[in-house]
């Protein structure tokens, strides 16, 4: 018996699938080709465009800072046995960068920022001269990140090509309608109360488009520690502006902001915590958060509420916010 399972295993390997030790082979992918992303919006990005084609493995989840990460020897087995990579670029996973260099020698290794026009990308002076690469906020932004997902799917696997602009369609037509929602939603806050302040800088994008003041209280990356002189000088303007709401992220520590909202304490003025937001990473799988489009739905949800004086209505699925 045991012979003829070693046997089974062999013709198993032989056929390029694996063999698990319960003697089942993996067949959960057949017929799919593999891609391997690193942030979760961008993982949804593929799970929309490449539909039942494509197997995703996505590598940053829930709660996962991309500044910081790094890859862990279980994540260059997963990209070495990818067809295609996808990353966000820009600097955003800047501790992965020898990785995917590396691995942009033998598979197609795409970051899906890379034709979006310069022009439309923001070079915060904060930022030394480089690209801020939180633009998924913008939705319009990210819908060309879409479409440079669907033109990659449809030149590794031509005959789908179809079915990947098909895909693509129908998910711009949910991405044009939640920037519409956003918008709608962001005028329900009056224009002198619309200041986000959050833990760092990932806000920039969405208060371009959606018309929001934008404050973090560390920069660009989270890699950049934020000093008591940065702690004191956002409290003096929170208390100053009298705003109503600053909001942690799911990404980051609640330390800093929870400093914060105690420096504006100090100078006479209470600052609630508005809320959880999810900036770098989205929410549990099975969440509504979990998906792109409910992660930007929950913030502006929670932002209006909050910015408004209204309790909010959406609870965060890790923090309890
Ligand atoms: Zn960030």
């Amino acid at each position: 018996m045991q012979k003829l399972y070693i046997s089974l295993c062999l013709a198993v390997l032989l056929a390029g699938t694996s063999c698990d030790p319960k003697g089942q082979p993996d067949t959960s992918a057949v017929g799919k080709y593999r891609v391997v992303t690193t942030i979760g919006m961008i993982t949804d990005i593929v799970k929309n465009v490449g539909g039942d084609r494509v197997e995703v493995i996505g590598l940053m989840g829930p709660g996962v800072d991309p500044h910081l990460y790094k890859a862990s020897a279980g994540d260059v087995q997963k990209l070495g046995s990818a067809n295609l990579i996808f990353y966000n670029g820009l600097h955003l996973e800047s501790k992965m960068g020898d990785v995917l260099a590396k691995m942009s020698g033998d598979t197609k290794t795409v970051a899906v920022t890379d034709t979006v026009d310069r022009s439309l990308l923001l070079t915060p002076p904060e930022f030394d001269g480089q690209y801020d690469p939180h633009l998924w906020f913008d939705v319009t932004l990210w819908m060309k990140a879409v479409g440079t997902v669907r033109d990659v799917l449809s030149e590794f696997d031509p005959d789908n090509t179809l079915a990947y602009w098909s895909n693509a369609q129908r998910y711009f037509a949910k991405l044009a309608e939640l920037h519409e929602y956003v918008k709608a939603q962001a005028a329900r806050v009056p224009l002198e109360q619309r200041v986000l302040v959050t833990a760092h800088d990932a806000f920039n994008y969405f208060g371009k488009a959606y018309g929001f003041e934008v404050r973090g209280l560390q920069g660009i990356s989270t890699a950049a520690e934020a000093g008591i002189a940065d702690v004191q000088e956002l409290a003096t303007f929170i208390a100053e502006r009298r705003i109503p709401a600053i909001f942690v992220e799911s990404s980051v520590s609640t330390r800093s902001l929870e400093a914060v909202k105690a420096a504006v304490k100090s100078k006479g003025f209470d600052v609630k915590i508005g809320g959880e937001l999810f900036s770098d990473a989205m929410g549990n799988q099975g969440t509504p958060e979990g998906t792109y489009i409910g992660m930007v739905r929950h913030n502006i949800d929670t932002i209006v509420n909050a910015l408004k004086g209204e309790s909010t209505t959406h609870t965060s699925s890790t923090t309890g916010y």
